[in-house]
């Protein structure tokens, strides 16, 4: 069976950035599952998976356009320490969600400097090309459950 729209894909894989640094990896976990065409990973992943079946495997470079986005500069803005009240101690890398008017965001801390709080809100791979190192574990039909929910159950998928 080739991977198609409403296919669902199990994958291993390995991501890792231009210095070569391993972002992200399936290894020692269960593959990831997911239904093609449902929007469920990024663009130019599920473009290169397309067609492709059991067994295959490859490599593929993202360019951020096709990942996580460009980075937005306007995304970034000093706040004051008195927003993260609960919070004792603000710290470069913690991550907040925060309701905007692009809706829900993951904002990351980027620069502390006496009360002024710098706040990120791109996503931390935006502007990265993305190296994935693929290999195709099963295609199988997707379940009529499935398709309604938009996402996959059982292994690498949802348990509810
Ligand atoms: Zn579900």
């Amino acid at each position: 069976m080739k991977i198609a729209t409403n296919k669902v894909a199990l994958i291993n894989y390995t991501l890792t950035n231009d210095q070569g640094e391993v972002l992200d990896s399936s290894e020692g976990a269960e593959p990831l599952a997911y239904i093609h065409g449902a929007g469920n990973i990024i663009p130019g992943l599920e473009n290169a998976l397309d067609g492709r079946q059991q067994g295959d495997a490859f490599k593929v470079s993202i360019p951020a356009e096709q990942a996580y986005g460009e980075r937005d500069d306007r995304l970034t803005q000093i706040v004051p320490k008195t927003m993260f009240s609960g919070v004792d101690d603000i710290e470069i890398g913690m991550q907040f969600h925060a309701q905007t008017d692009a809706g829900m965001q993951v904002i990351t801390v980027t620069a502390v400097e006496g009360d002024d709080v710098t706040i990120d809100g791109n996503h931390p791979l935006a502007g990265e090309t993305l190296h994935f190192d693929v290999e195709i574990v099963e295609v199988r039909e997707a379940s009529s459950e499935e398709l309604d929910h938009g996402h996959v159950h059982g292994t690498g998928g949802h348990h509810h």
